[in-house]
């Protein structure tokens, strides 16, 4: 998506740890009208998957998801980050570990959100060892739901997230693929 691409050029910072800041737009202030484009380009690729819920995890991917959500006409559901395991039999929970903090997380969501018959569209910021995605597959599958496609904004493909991601056999769109960092530029993957 070269919207998304051209902001990375111009706005992105790229930190020591292969880790791209991009707060000037997706994490820290938001650029509405590039989000907005953002969900209507993922509803367009996702149309005939009959997407019945969008998920996120919380907080960095909520902007894009929400949009995606809009365009699509369905719910948004945020998975949380919550920092121990809690034992309640009303929610599904399973372990991640962040890639920016190095901190495991139970990633959670309540029983009543999720069902057999939802197709879920999974959205987030980045995709790096795959992580976030795995897990939100992993909750996904304890409702009983189909995980049926992910949608991540910069994807770094340099990192074992895609092959992981892949292995599943589930659809991942990412729109802007990085294929390495130099000392002060951003390489995209040729498409
Ligand atoms: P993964 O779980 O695939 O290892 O990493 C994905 C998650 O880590 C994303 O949800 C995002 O919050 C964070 N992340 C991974 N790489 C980067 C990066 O280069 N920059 C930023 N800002 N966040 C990242």
């Amino acid at each position: 998506m070269d919207l998304l691409k051209e902001k990375i050029l111009r706005e992105g910072h790229i930190l020591p740890g292969n880790i791209l800041k991009v707060d000037s737009f997706i994490n820290h202030q938001v650029d509405p009208i590039l989000m907005k484009n953002i969900g209507i380009e993922f509803a367009n690729y996702f149309k005939a998957k009959h997407i019945t819920k969008v998920v996120t995890i919380e907080s960095s991917g909520i902007a894009p998801a929400i949009m995606t959500a809009i365009a699509l006409n369905v719910p948004l559901i945020i998975f949380k980050k919550n920092s121990t395991k809690v034992l309640k039999d009303d929610i599904y929970q399973t372990p991640i570990t962040s890639y920016t903090k190095g901190l495991t997380y139970e990633l959670t969501v309540s029983k009543k959100y999720l069902s057999p018959e939802d197709n879920v569209l999974i959205i987030d910021d980045f995709l790096a060892n795959g992580e976030a995605a795995s897990g939100a597959i992993r909750l996904i599958e304890q409702a009983g739901a189909t995980a049926s496609g992910i949608g991540i904004l910069i994807e770094k493909t340099f990192q074992p997230g895609r092959k992981r991601i892949e292995e599943t056999g589930i659809d991942i769109y990412s729109l802007a693929r990085i294929e390495r960092f130099t000392d002060d530029s951003v390489i995209f993957v040729e498409e």
